[in-house]
């Protein structure tokens, strides 16, 4: 199976220089293959393939030397990172690919192959740039696919490798009743389970937000393009960084959690795009992330032959009595407990909905929910 590990690089000044190089003739490819697909489009409907924008890519060259210093292998990566975000346009419909700005802290370019990696040595020799101290904080074993070079926001470099093990992804085990979860990601609590657990977003992460507001507050207060500003945006997006580690750590380790513990996890599909137009909550929203959190259970449940079981988004799993099956019209966003009108059941809203989620979800299986 292919899996993705990313390290930290720290390249030397000059190497600095040949980075930038890269990111720019990559954008700049980018942006002239999409250009034309776009002009494609408009004028007579029709899509441009990758391999007619590779086969641009000579004469580009001769009318811009300074790509000819870039590999050219990334440069056709270029391409092909545009094929991609069409096809999560088309497949997915994700946002139409937007044109790549040189102000962008956030650069990358990928190294299909040809590099090097020396793990007890600590570098990878990569193409046209040469030997980058890398840290290998971990071992790892299989061939070696694409490389993606990448700066973040806080000017970092890191280099993600994916690499094929060669072994299979495990047979889908079996589940049943008992052996699955439900899930009910929220506002109060991250994620509720349907076993009664609650699971909140840890304190120093919710620490760390706070002070990425006040660092937020004191940029804002500086004059733009001054010496005091850039300084301010640095810290910034340090911090940036910092939370959205400790956010990354926490999913982890939940979502491993789940999929060890259970053969099937019941989910609802996302409801954020309803939730966003209420303002107060859209705040809070984007902070959880529960969107990554989704992604992570996706691939961990695909590694180790589990099943991720999503319902509909407009089952009513807040409303009815996961005991009799009593619809409670009367629930709003503010009612935390309530208690069955019919059954006398006392409820706590979150751990009544995962227990509803993974009843329906079961449900459609043919398998009765307990
Ligand atoms: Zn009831």
């Amino acid at each position: 199976m292919l899996i993705a590990y990313k390290f930290r690089m720290y390249p030397k000044k000059y190497q600095i220089e040949k980075f930038e190089q890269h990111f720019g003739a990559c954008r700049f490819v980018y942006n002239f293959a999409l250009e034309i697909k776009i002009k494609s489009y408009e004028t007579d409907g029709k899509s441009v393939s990758r391999f007619v924008l590779n086969k641009m890519l000579p004469e580009l060259k001769q009318e811009n030397e300074w790509l000819k210093e870039v590999n050219s292998q990334s440069l056709q990566g270029a391409t092909l990172h545009l094929d991609n975000a069409f096809t999560r346009f088309f497949r997915e419909k994700k946002g139409f690919p937007k044109f790549k700005s040189r102000k962008n802290p956030v650069q990358s370019f990928s190294v299909p192959q040809g590099y090097f990696v020396n793990l007890d040595r600590n570098f990878v020799k990569l193409p046209k740039i040469g030997v980058v101290k890398t840290i290998f904080h971990r071992q790892f074993n299989g061939d070696l696919k694409t490389a993606t070079v990448s700066r973040n926001n806080a000017g970092k470099y890191f280099i993600s490798i994916l690499v094929d093990d060669g072994i299979e992804y495990p047979k889908t085990k079996i589940f049943n009743a008992s052996t699955t979860i439900g899930l009910d990601v929220g506002i109060k609590d991250f994620v509720v389970t349907s076993e009664g657990r609650k699971y909140d977003n840890p304190k120093f992460l919710k620490n760390s937000e706070t002070r990425l507001k006040v660092l937020q507050r004191r940029l804002s207060r500086k004059k733009k393009g001054s010496s005091n500003f850039k300084k301010a945006k640095l810290q910034l997006a340090k911090k940036h960084e910092k939370v959205s580690n400790q956010r990354n750590d926490f999913q982890h380790k939940i979502s491993f959690r789940f999929v060890s513990e259970n053969q099937a996890i019941a989910v609802e599909t996302l409801k954020v795009e309803n939730l966003l137009k209420n303002h107060k909550l859209a705040k809070s929203i984007s902070d959880v992330g529960w969107s990554a959190f989704f992604e992570k259970l996706k691939y961990k449940a695909e590694r180790y032959g589990k099943t991720i079981l999503q319902i509909g988004q407009f089952e009513p799993s807040t409303k009815i009595c996961s005991n009799c099956g009593y619809y409670n019209s009367e629930m709003t966003l503010s009612v935390r407990d309530w208690v069955c009108p019919d059954c006398g059941m006392h409820h706590d809203r979150d751990i009544n909905a995962a227990i509803n989620i993974r009843k329906f979800a079961l449900d459609r299986q043919n398998l009765i929910g307990i």
